[in-house]
């Protein structure tokens, strides 16, 4: 293991993966901290669920997770958390970057949440999100980790022990040589941990190369676009080529969608004009009536021949009225129990390619499965890619989150299989 990754939640570890993949390195994410012997890979992505929980339980878990990697060999570390920064003054960005750092006995690192192809540009320390800042975006809004300040320098030294420096747009311009000039003259001024500036692909190679020497590494996913390269120099990276490839995979397909977004409405909608679609009914469902058992029947008479798509899928106005009824977190985890069962019915009548649509309703059907490590393969679309996962019977599995993929995702993603 070349890289070991902690993510801080599920979607954004598979982003990670998926990145590491497009730059040649075969990779596995694990859900939790695995116990035992590291799969073959060259980067491992442990995906934790610790974004907004307590502060001291993220350390924990992330010191499980480093503990575990550096077991199995990783030589650098990669903390990932989200392209907008999400946390509060009490962490757990900062406080999981200290507790790492002095694990790792390092006293210096970066923290660089750009990722310019997904619009998140960072410049003198103020984070942009598009054409805005930060704190004018909807995450100014976000239930839980409101950002109401842009400056990443202010917002992480609220959080961390380590005094916070700026890497300016100007130096990483100027290239690698200049950038790691700058990390020195920081660390001379007692700073531990970096902002650095990039508002383009090209930035993220720079900060990549400059950081080859770290042992840990802290950034959204972007930065990770730099880093297959100091393998590749260093004669680490054999694989370069095949990272994206699995092994082929045979039996039916299923589809589950309990996403509600905008592009899962359409790729829905899309799929349903020529190929056999379910509807589960949320009031039915809530109601006691057997809608699982009539889905499965319906995926029954039909899945041997072609690929089936169950969904609860609702438009925006039927989502808020069934909500309103029902309480918008009872109707959420009835949908998705009864899709992770639906999921698990699939496999059992021979289902062995799986698509499910929805951060939290891939999550369901994941842990019903009873999965903990998936290999990356190749990307469907930007940050969703095919999945394999371990352990008897293996499964391929696309797991798109929220507003991901074009609107003929599930048959292209399907036809990538044949
Ligand atoms: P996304 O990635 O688009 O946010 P998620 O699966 O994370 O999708 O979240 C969608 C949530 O909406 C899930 O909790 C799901 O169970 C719930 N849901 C799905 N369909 C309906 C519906 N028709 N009415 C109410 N809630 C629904």
């Amino acid at each position: 293991m070349l890289l070991g990754c902690i993510a801080d939640d599920f979607t954004g570890a598979t982003d990670l993966a998926n990145m590491l993949v497009g730059g040649g390195m075969r990779c596995i994410q694990t859900i939790g901290v695995p116990q035992g012997p590291a799969p073959d890979a060259d980067a491992v992505v442990v995906a934790l669920k610790s974004r907004t929980i307590a502060p001291q339980d993220a350390v924990a878990q992330s010191l499980a997770a480093l503990a575990w990697l550096k077991t199995n060999g990783c030589r650098q570390l990669y903390f990932k958390y989200c392209s907008t920064f999400d946390s509060t003054p009490r962490g757990n960005i900062g406080p999981v970057i200290d507790a790492l750092m002095q694990v790792l006995g390092t006293s210096f690192t970066i923290a660089c949440p750009a990722f310019p192809e997904n619009g998140r540009t960072i410049f003198r320390g103020y984070l942009y999100v598009g054409d805005v800042l930060l704190s004018e975006s909807g995450m100014k809004d976000h239930p839980l980790t409101p950002m109401k300040d842009a400056n990443l320098v202010r917002v992480l030294q609220a959080q961390t022990r380590h005094k916070v420096g700026l890497a300016r747009y100007d130096t990483v311009a100027s290239g690698t040589a200049a950038l790691r000039e700058r990390f020195a003259a920081l660390q001379h001024d007692g700073c531990g941990i970096a902002v650095v500036d990039a508002v383009s692909n090209a930035d993220l190679d720079t900060i990549g190369a400059a950081c080859a020497d770290m042992p840990l590494v802290t950034a959204g996913s972007g930065v990770a676009l730099g880093l297959p390269a100091n393998f590749r120099q260093a004669g680490q990276l054999a694989h370069a080529g095949e990272a994206a490839r699995l092994p082929r995979i045979d039996g039916y397909a299923g589809i589950v969608s309990g996403s509600c977004s905008v592009a899962t409405n359409a790729q829905v909608a899309e799929w349903k004009k020529t190929r056999p679609a379910f509807r589960i009914d949320v009031r039915s469902l809530a109601a006691g009536e057997a809608q699982v058992q009539a889905a499965l029947d319906w995926a029954r008479a039909r899945i041997a021949r072609e690929p089936v798509l169950v969904y609860a899928t609702s438009s925006p106005e039927e989502v808020k009225a069934v909500q309103a009824e029902l309480g918008a977190e009872h109707a959420g985890r009835i949908v998705e129990q009864a899709l992770a069962a639906l999921a698990q019915g699939m496999v059992e009548l021979g289902a062995r390619k799986l698509i499910v649509a929805g951060g939290e309703t891939a999550g369901a059907v994941v842990n019903r499965l009873g999965i903990k490590v998936l290999r990356i393969g190749p990307q469907i679309d930007p940050g969703v890619p095919w999945t394999l996962s371990a352990g008897e019977p293996a499964i391929a599995l696309a797991l798109k989150s929220g507003n991901f993929g074009a609107t003929d995702f599930f048959a292209k993603a399907l036809e990538m299989l044949k």
